[in-house]
């Protein structure tokens, strides 16, 4: 038996197939959209990719010098002058809601807005979300929420921190921080047809927004930024949103800030807080700027800190028992 394999093998081949020329077959330059899936107890949690932006980091980050910036950025393989970044929704099913934790940037951005498709890819359609948790009015987070004028999630409600609604709808802000009159004006774009049909929830603090996932507020990159705390089962994951937007620079100082904060001081110490936070208590996270899926875990490493991605798993969708 294997006798005859090994004189098989060892015969000589017969004539090739001609193959196709790889000329006749052109590249395929994309990525399919992405999701990536895992069980926090009961609850179904879908990282959605909506693609990337490309960005100056080394014009962007604050408090920091090239010389800091340059051996960090070297040793993780990135061009500080165009790295490219996740932009990362995150969709829980927590078996009553499907809550859609930010909308992405929808048209505004050349290489993202591929957030809808990834819900499709994902089993998921727009009219079947129930909630949108906006975790702060930046057009990346945010303009995906209305297409064409139209809102792309008929039947959500959409909740927002009343502190970061009322701040970017008040156009006396807008003259206060000209730095920032593009997002002014982005956000009421962004939520203006949930704004005519009523369907915007001003959460106060750390408000519930269903059953198992509450509202953490860390005011800094934005007045009313807010983390979102997803627990079922004693199983943990904090949507830490824009906490980090160069992660091989901020995990290794925590005090970078960005241009994009609001308020840079207080953004740092939040991230410092947060940092140390899940350091020390190993729950999971899920960040909107980390590469794709960004979720994983926070190790301290002296003053620094060190990111953890989640290992790709499919073993980890199986429940108890077996089903699934
Ligand atoms: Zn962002």
């Amino acid at each position: 038996m294997l006798g005859a394999l090994v004189a098989a093998l060892l015969a000589p081949a017969a004539a090739a197939p001609t193959l196709p020329s790889p000329a006749a077959v052109p590249a395929q330059a994309r990525s399919i959209p992405g999701y990536y899936r895992l069980l926090l107890g009961q609850f179904e949690v879908t990282a959605l990719s909506d693609g990337t932006v490309t960005l100056p980091v080394d014009k962007l980050l604050t408090h920091t010098s090239p010389a800091e910036l340059a051996p960090v950025m070297q040793r993780a393989g990135i061009d500080p002058a165009k790295a490219e970044i996740s932009i990362n929704a995150f969709l829980i099913h927590t078996g009553s809601r499907l809550v859609l934790v930010d909308a992405g940037p929808g048209a505004v951005f050349p290489h993202a807005g591929k957030l809808v498709a990834s819900l499709h890819a994902a089993g998921y359609h727009p009219q079947d979300i129930t909630d949108v948790v906006i975790t702060h009015i930046h057009g990346d987070h945010s303009a995906g929420l209305t297409i064409q004028g139209k809102a792309a999630f008929p039947r959500a409600t959409v909740h927002v921190q009343k502190t970061d609604a009322d701040f970017w709808l008040d156009p006396a802000n807008a003259a206060r921080h000209p730095r920032h009159a593009h997002a002014f004006a982005q956000a009421r774009l962004d939520l203006a047809p949930y704004l005519a049909s009523g369907r915007l929830r001003r959460l106060a603090g750390a408000a519930e927004i269903v059953p198992g996932i509450r509202a953490l507020p860390t005011p800094g990159h934005t007045p009313g930024h807010a983390f979102y705390e997803v627990e079922s089962e004693g199983q943990k994951l904090v949507l830490w949103r824009d906490l980090i937007h160069g992660k091989d620079a901020q995990f290794h100082a925590p005090g970078i800030a960005i241009g994009f904060d609001v308020d840079e001081g207080a953004a740092i110490s939040q991230r410092k807080a947060a940092m140390a936070d899940t350091a020390s208590k190993g729950y999971l996270v899920g960040a909107g700027h980390i590469s794709f899926p960004g979720i994983g875990r926070v190790a301290a490493r002296g003053v620094s800190y060190d990111w953890l991605p989640v290992n790709y798993s499919e073993q980890a969708l199986r429940r108890a028992g077996g089903k699934r």
